[in-house]
């Protein structure tokens, strides 16, 4: 196992940049497999990334790498001035615990190809699990020590408190449903939804977390044609909306249009990067060229 470097040079502090994404030479891999060669890339805050690349480049391992689903082996990556995984002390970098790892994973959000939706749960419901499961309110509500008791029963007032978030995250479900275009079908379950709406109540799934940064991998690669505009609207008006995404796609037609940045990776290294508009048109790289071919 290769041990993580740290770079000599001091980082640049990347909330106070505006950048919410900054990766610095990651490196990656799986036993003798080297799959991510020193990856740098940055994302500014509301900026759509799109990236581009053959099958097996790496697109996917690094997306998890942003989210810590893998741990790098080299390298740092910053989401939003956090470094992922590690604390700085001392001029070494420190493991976090998994409950400090899983509040940095909780405000980034993911979709995956597949939906990976609960079957056995409404789309109302999941998309409230993940706030039901996180924010479960305490079993007593807190209340300065020195206070005296109040008679009333604090059972009763947890309840109560309890139902009160319980409301307010259905509500917030019930409008990131209507957003996606899904007021009509919160209570449906996957199995009765298309794949497109299956995808959109993803969407809404990840976005139930208030995530400062979403990622996707191929949203629409699973998807029948005539699905995969109405899962590109939602994106898009996201975008609108001033998120920031990493988009893994080939939808050539989105990266142009909506994309501010476009990344071409290919064999764990970024070939070429640039406005999605100007390397589409013009790409230098042979390897660029060569794809852009293909998935045109
Ligand atoms: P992409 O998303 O660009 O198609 P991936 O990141 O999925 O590429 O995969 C890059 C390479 O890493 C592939 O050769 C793949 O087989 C390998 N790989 C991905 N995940 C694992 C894993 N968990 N174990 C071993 N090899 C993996
Ligand atoms: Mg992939």
């Amino acid at each position: 196992m290769t041990e993580l470097i740290v770079p000599t040079q001091a980082a640049a502090p990347a909330a106070e940049s505006g950048l919410m994404v900054r990766a610095e030479q990651v490196h990656k891999s799986f036993g003798p497999l080297e799959v991510l060669k020193g990856i740098d890339l940055e994302v500014r805050a509301g900026e759509v990334c799109c990236l581009l690349g053959p099958s097996g480049s790496g697109k996917s391992t690094f997306l998890r790498c942003i989210n810590h689903l893998e741990k790098i082996n080299a390298g740092r990556i910053w989401v939003d001035g956090d470094l992922i995984g590690y604390r700085e002390r001392g001029g070494k970098l420190h493991e976090l615990r998994d409950k400090e790892v899983a509040a940095q994973r909780q405000a980034i959000g993911m979709v995956f190809q597949r939906f990976n939706l609960f079957p056995h749960m409404t789309a109302l419901a999941n998309v409230m699990e993940a706030p039901l499961r996180v924010r479960k309110p305490k079993a007593k509500p807190e209340e300065p020590k020195e206070q005296p008791q109040e008679p009333a029963e604090p059972v009763q007032a947890s309840k109560k408190q309890a139902r009160k978030a319980k409301d307010e995250v259905r509500e917030r479900a019930l409008a990131l449903l209507a957003r996606v275009g899904l007021a009509d079908k919160v209570n449906n379950y996957p199995g009765q939804l298309s794949g497109g709406q299956q995808q959109r109540v993803a969407i809404a799934r990840a976005l139930a977390m208030q995530p400062k940064l979403m990622l996707f991998d191929e949203p629409t690669s699973a998807l029948d044609p005539e699905l995969v505009g109405e899962v590109l609207e939602v994106m898009k008006d996201l975008a609108r909306d001033g998120m920031t995404m990493i988009v893994v796609t080939h939808e050539i037609g989105f990266a142009r249009e909506v994309g501010d940045h476009l990344v071409f990776m290919d064999g764990g290294v970024v070939v070429e990067q640039g406005n999605p508009r100007e390397v589409i048109a013009n790409p230098r790289h042979d390897r660029t060229k060569a794809f852009l071919a293909k998935v045109l």
